[in-house]
């Protein structure tokens, strides 16, 4: 979620996209370096065939390098000029169907080695990285790379989209409502996303999810946007 400049997972000071306005005042992205990793492995597989888990003619698969649960997953769109969710309408409804399909058949494997993962997919508001990827992540969280506040709200919030939502939404309205940015995630508190209790700081979340066994929030089971092992 956080990239410094240089340094994937350093401290949260630069954003990936920079917004200036062109001589039309229309604004333009540009995306810094760093963002462009996952883009360019979807873009030429052929040159990242060590990396990748699987490629198909609309995605390429790949372990997230700084997974913030147990198994975290990367399901990145190949389709040219698709940066995000912003950027979907209803041509797009087919791609993140098969983006999803995909995810899901990875969620089985992995559900196949360790039946005790819950996992959930989707899409973060405003990403870090270019190109539109899938999230796929177990819901333990148990990762040394899970450090902060904006890392949290980004998988625990309505900043994280679901497949299944994002892909109904399009369906009706033909865009996908935006909620939050890597901001204004950063001021939300940190709460656990089982019980829903507050806690002070990362630590002590960490600690108290590792304990955590209150069962998953009602909506999520029932729109059915957990995983489990069946
Ligand atoms: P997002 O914030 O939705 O753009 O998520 C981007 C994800 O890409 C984060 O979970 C990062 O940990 C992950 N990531 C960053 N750089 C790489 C990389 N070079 N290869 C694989 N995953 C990466």
């Amino acid at each position: 979620m956080d990239h410094g400049k240089g340094s994937p997972q350093g401290p949260v000071i630069y954003s990936a996209v920079h917004t200036d306005k062109d001589m039309t005042g229309i604004k333009e992205k540009t995306w810094e370096p760093w963002a462009e990793a996952l883009r360019k492995m979807a873009m030429h597989p052929e040159q990242h065939i060590d990396t990748l888990l699987q490629v198909t003619q609309e995605a390429v698969v790949l372990h997230d390098k700084f997974p913030k649960g147990r198994k975290h997953l990367l399901v990145v769109s190949r389709q040219e000029g698709l940066d995000c969710v912003k950027d979907l309408n209803r041509s797009h409804i087919q791609l993140l169907k098969n983006l999803q399909a995909l995810g899901e058949e990875w969620v089985q494997n992995l559900l196949n080695e360790d039946q005790s993962l819950v996992f959930r997919l989707g899409y973060h508001s405003e990403p870090s990285m270019r190109q539109l990827h899938l999230h796929v992540i177990s819901q333990d969280f148990d990762s040394p790379s899970l450090k902060n506040k904006k890392h949290w709200n980004s998988f625990t919030t309505s900043f994280f989209r679901d497949s299944k939502a994002t892909i109904e939404e399009l369906e009706t309205t033909g865009r996908v409502q935006l909620y939050g940015d890597e901001h204004s995630i950063q001021n939300l508190e940190l709460r656990c996303h089982r019980c829903q209790s507050t806690q002070g700081n990362i630590a002590r979340l960490k600690q108290h999810i590792r304990m955590c066994k209150a069962p998953f929030p009602s909506d999520l089971v029932h729109k059915g946007y957990l995983y489990t092992w069946k």
